[in-house]
């Protein structure tokens, strides 16, 4: 399958659509889930142009996953979590919906987390935990 670039993270990417961002280098981005499966959950995105991360070049996998740890610890510290759940969702037959590879950091137990990207969160609620995600960076 082709890469679409027009999925809504490429488009977040390029600045077309808006999101709550907590980190971003020239290779990496990470911002807030709009359907948080609990209070924090947070994506983690390579810039490069990917579907999966079986598609991934293994470099830019290599470094993405250590800006993951990055805000692994930016989640526990600001927020306070006390676990973390990540999650990557290869293929839609795994539940991925949003084609463009993404790394999910969801501070909640395995047992508590609400259902994948089916409920909006409220904005000004998610706005505030990135901003104490941020503030531990
Ligand atoms: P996937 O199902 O592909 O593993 O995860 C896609 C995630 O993106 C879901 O958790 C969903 O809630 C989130 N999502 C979908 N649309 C948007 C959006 O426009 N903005 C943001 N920030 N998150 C989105």
């Amino acid at each position: 399958m082709a890469y679409d670039d027009q999925n809504i993270f490429a488009r977040i990417l390029r600045g077309e659509l808006p999101a709550i961002k907590v980190y971003e280098d020239d290779k990496v981005l990470a911002f807030m889930d709009i359907m948080p499966q609990a209070e924090g959950h947070t994506l983690i995105i390579p810039k490069t142009p990917a579907i999966t991360l079986l598609d991934l070049p293994g470099e830019d996998a290599a470094y993405t996953i250590q800006i993951v740890q990055k805000i692994a610890k930016a989640i526990e510290k600001g927020l306070g979590a006390k676990g973390i759940v990540l999650m990557q969702l290869s293929g839609a037959s795994a539940g991925q919906t949003v084609p463009h590879v993404h790394f999910h950091l969801i501070p909640s137990s395995v047992h508590e987390l609400g259902k994948h990207a089916a409920t909006m969160g409220d904005t000004d609620k998610i706005k505030a935990q990135a901003e104490k995600i941020k503030s531990a960076l």
